[in-house]
């Protein structure tokens, strides 16, 4: 019966799976378990519309909803080694890149542009939790050190978006570098008196808040991230106690002093132009005299699925969310 349980029904399931019309139309919620829309979704910035949970947006969507126009161009990274410690768990690490860079279109977890948000001038970094649960290795290191090169050599504020289950443990030591990396080169934005603005986005734990995603100037999340060096889960069976409603959500860490703001995507771009131009010394922005940033498009149908054949990914999507 082998050949029928592993190759046929994999292929009959793969076949229906493409035509299932709700899954193309529709997304649901993770948080309320509504079904929406994609053209609604998208015109609220992938909020849900029930809820008000904010679903992860693409580093791409993310720029194109934050600057003029939607006008940006990227910042080149310099590639690192690939795979150095040629690490294998139930995959080969190669393979696994190649798996999220099909999923996602993307090469790695960190895109980083430069544009103009309400005409200031501005770098910009924006991680990707679907790649890899926005891991943090060597390539996301260097993403930073670019952006804040960048921002250094043309006198920007650097506005980073975090996302990330913690450092990519496919690296081990390598990632864990990256935490003083990335600090020393936002050390480089404070000598040169440039501000250094981080959106907390959901979820952003482990080494990525242990370094560069708790050292800005203003500290803004979105509404209910999870933010958080160790996640709720290893705490409560560490301490064996119950721990308090919305530990570690980005209202709680409001009302604890870790943060300075809160808030909802739809207000993001309008706040950081605020800030920015405070910080920049610029005039403040007057209403409907700045050029609009482009709006979201419906997600395509399901360009981001993976293949019948990458069925192990999602079972082994949970060992990719980092360490710590
Ligand atoms: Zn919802």
């Amino acid at each position: 019966m082998n050949w029928i349980t592993n190759y046929v029904r994999p292929r009959i399931n793969s076949l229906f799976s493409r035509r299932e019309v709700p899954e193309n139309l529709w997304r649901k919620c993770d948080e309320c378990g509504s079904m929406l829309f994609h053209r609604e979704l998208a015109d609220n910035l992938n909020v849900c519309t029930n809820c008000g949970h904010h679903m992860p947006i693409t580093p791409r969507e993310r720029f194109k909803t934050l600057f003029d126009n939607g006008v940006y161009s990227e910042v080149k990274v310099p590639e690192p080694v690939a795979d150095p410690l040629h690490f294998r768990d139930q995959k080969r690490y190669p393979d696994r890149m190649k798996a999220a860079q099909r999923a996602t279109g993307e090469k790695e977890a960190m895109l980083i542009a430069e544009g103009e948000v309400g005409r200031t001038p501005v770098v910009s970094a924006a991680q990707d939790f679907s790649f890899m649960g926005g891991s943090m290795g060597m390539y996301v290191g260097n993403a930073i050190i670019a952006a804040c090169e960048r921002a250094v050599k043309l006198g920007r504020p650097l506005v980073l978006f975090s996302a990330a289950g913690g450092a990519r443990m496919q690296e081990g030591i390598l990632s864990l570098m990256q935490m003083p990396r990335t600090t020393v080169a936002v050390q480089m934005l404070r000598e040169a008196g440039l501000p250094y603005i981080v959106v907390l986005t959901h979820p952003t734990t482990g080494g990525v808040t242990a370094s560069y995603a708790m050292l800005g100037d203003v500290q803004i999340a979105e509404p209910n991230a999870l933010i958080c060096f160790a996640g709720p889960r290893v705490i409560e069976q560490t301490i064996r106690e119950k721990l308090p409603e919305g530990f570690q959500r980005a209202e709680y860490l409001l009302d604890h002093g870790m943060l300075d703001r809160v808030t909802h995507r739809k207000d993001m771009r309008d706040e950081l132009i605020t800030i920015l131009r405070m910080l920049m010394h610029q005039p403040p922005a007057v209403r409907g005299d700045l050029p609009p940033p482009e709006p979201l498009t419906p997600a395509e149908p399901e360009p981001r699925q993976a293949e019948a054949g990458d069925a192990s990914e999602t079972a082994g999507e949970k060992t990719d969310r980092g360490t710590g």
